[in-house]
């Protein structure tokens, strides 16, 4: 059986304890890999090779780094057949959605990142005729990076990208439960000439590497990506020694629908913002609110067209929705709809596992999408975040109501709003507490816009000029003239 080992000072390296964790396709439920089980001696070595490799990749030209990066998406891009197939076998999502979205994402990061640290430019400020600042941005030195499982090379990239080309080095921690491309992105990396220790992957659970590395005195800046407890524990570990923080965390998003908007694109776009990825997207559109003229109509179109989705195998090419990741995520689904039911909802389509889509997926972690109705917005199941196929519609009389319903959670990382009446849309969208508001569409990305939660969604921000802040430590030099 393949053994996932941790990319540390420019070579693979076995966990030093010698232990291994399963991996499992959650396709079929099958154990295919191991992966490194690291401990705190594993961080401590990768954090001393980025310390090493700090002086010189940092005082590094520009143009060499971003060279190097640009190599990386080059080879990221002639391979990117092979890594979606290694993230569909991963996951449990659709090859067709590792595609489309995962790798060409995660190539266009590292593009990005190398062509914006050739464009950089820095501030100076002249006070009256007494002084000139200028503030110099330096690297932060080795920063933590720690991934989730359900985007999991893209949502790797998305830090990596921008920590290395600013000139840190870096100790990135993937999810234990999809570490297969992660490893792909080292050997990618080694034979892209990235200079060893300026990226240091150590695999592993969060309790013993990922609290590891949060807590090594010399990782002062730590980005994190999952979900919202999670981002308790680090912030808590992180406050008492004043580390830099950047939350990406949980959503609960509303997706708005008004009676004036055009249902052909709204339909389907809502069936990607519901169950993309298996609902695994942090920006999927959990909640979906429509005005009450239009109401039944939506519920009978969107849930025929749910009913369509092709459960299925995710290597074959036909099937749009794949397996849950784990049987964690799996049990935590059927929980959201057993308690939905308790709670008084309706479900409408789905709602339980299919019976089995072939004979090799008979074990996989598959669920139905689901569609509820009948629920209030102050329930658990309308306040919680499930992260899974399940969506609940809910009808509202007016814009007042639908901001108040859409603000009523914990979370605020996106919403999207349908309505051909724009200076509506530009209204609610002020009123949305979420980082990212999207009109008459969903999860269009731009990387030079910022990304990020607002409340329980996340502390920071992300994407391109915010990462290259982040990443950077400013200093301001006074001179009197
Ligand atoms: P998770 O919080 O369980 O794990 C995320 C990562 O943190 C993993 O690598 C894990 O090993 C590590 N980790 C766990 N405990 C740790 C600890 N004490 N110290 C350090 N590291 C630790 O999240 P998940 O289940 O992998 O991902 C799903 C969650 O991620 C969902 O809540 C989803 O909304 C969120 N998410 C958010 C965004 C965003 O951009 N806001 C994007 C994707 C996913």
């Amino acid at each position: 059986m393949s053994k996932i080992t941790n990319y540390i000072a420019g070579e693979l390296r076995p966990p030093s304890a010698g232990e291994y964790l399963d991996i499992i396709e959650p396709a079929t439920g099958e154990v295919y890999a191991q992966v490194a089980d690291s401990t705190a001696d594993d961080v401590a070595a990768a954090v001393e090779a980025a310390r090493d490799a700090f002086p010189q990749w940092s005082h590094m030209p520009a143009a060499e780094r971003s060279a190097i990066l640009t190599r990386i998406a080059d080879l990221l891009e002639q391979n990117a057949e092979d890594l979606a197939r290694a993230e569909s076998i991963d996951t449990g999502k659709p090859l067709k959605l590792a595609r489309t979205v995962d790798i060409p994402r995660a190539v266009n990061s590292f593009r990005f990142f190398a062509a914006a640290i050739l464009h950089a430019h820095s501030e100076s400020h002249a006070t009256d005729y007494q002084a000139i600042n200028y503030t110099l941005r330096r690297p932060q030195g080795v920063v933590g990076l720690i991934s989730p499982w359900n985007l999991p090379l893209y949502l790797l990239s998305w830090k990596v990208a921008p920590a290395i080309a600013t000139g840190n080095t870096a100790v990135a921690k993937p999810s234990e439960i999809t570490p297969v491309t992660a490893h792909r992105l080292a050997q990618i990396c080694m034979e892209a000439g990235l200079p060893s220790g300026v990226l240091n992957i150590v695999h592993g659970t969060g309790a013993k590497a990922g609290a590891s590395l949060v807590e090594h005195p010399d990782v002062n800046t730590i980005s994190f990506t999952g979900g919202t407890a999670t981002g308790e524990v680090i912030a808590r570990a992180a406050a008492p020694k004043f580390k830099k923080i950047a939350l990406e965390l949980g959503g609960k998003n509303p997706n708005i629908i008004f009676a004036d908007a055009d249902f052909d694109e709204v339909i389907p776009a809502s069936l990607r913002s519901s169950f993309a990825n298996q609902g695994q997207v942090c920006l999927c559109g959990s909640r979906v609110f429509v005005e009450q003229q239009r109401y039944d109509e939506f519920v009978e179109r969107f849930v025929t067209a749910t009913r369509k989705l092709k459960i299925g195998d995710p290597l074959e090419e036909s099937t749009d929705h794949g397996a849950q990741v784990s049987q964690a995520q799996l049990d935590k689904v059927t929980y959201y709809v057993e308690l939905a039911k308790d709670e008084g909802g309706e479900i409408l389509c789905g709602g339980r596992q299919p019976d089995a889509v072939s004979e090799r997926c008979k074990n996989g972690y598959f669920f139905e999408p689901t569609v509820i109705t009948g629920l209030g917005v102050e329930c658990r199941v309308n306040q919680e975040e499930i992260f899974g196929p399940v969506v609940t519609i809910m009808p509202f009389e007016s814009e007042d109501q639908v901001a108040d319903y859409a603000n009523s959670t914990k979370y605020g990382l996106s919403a999207s709003i349908w309505t051909q009446n724009l200076t509506r849309a530009h209204r609610l969208a002020e009123r949305i507490d979420s980082g990212t508001v999207w009109v008459n569409c969903w999860m269009l990305r731009d990387l030079r816009v910022p990304f990020g939660g607002m409340k329980s969604s996340g502390v920071g921000r992300e994407g391109g000029a915010e990462a290259m802040r982040f990443f950077t430590e400013p200093k301001n030099v006074c001179i009197k003239i």
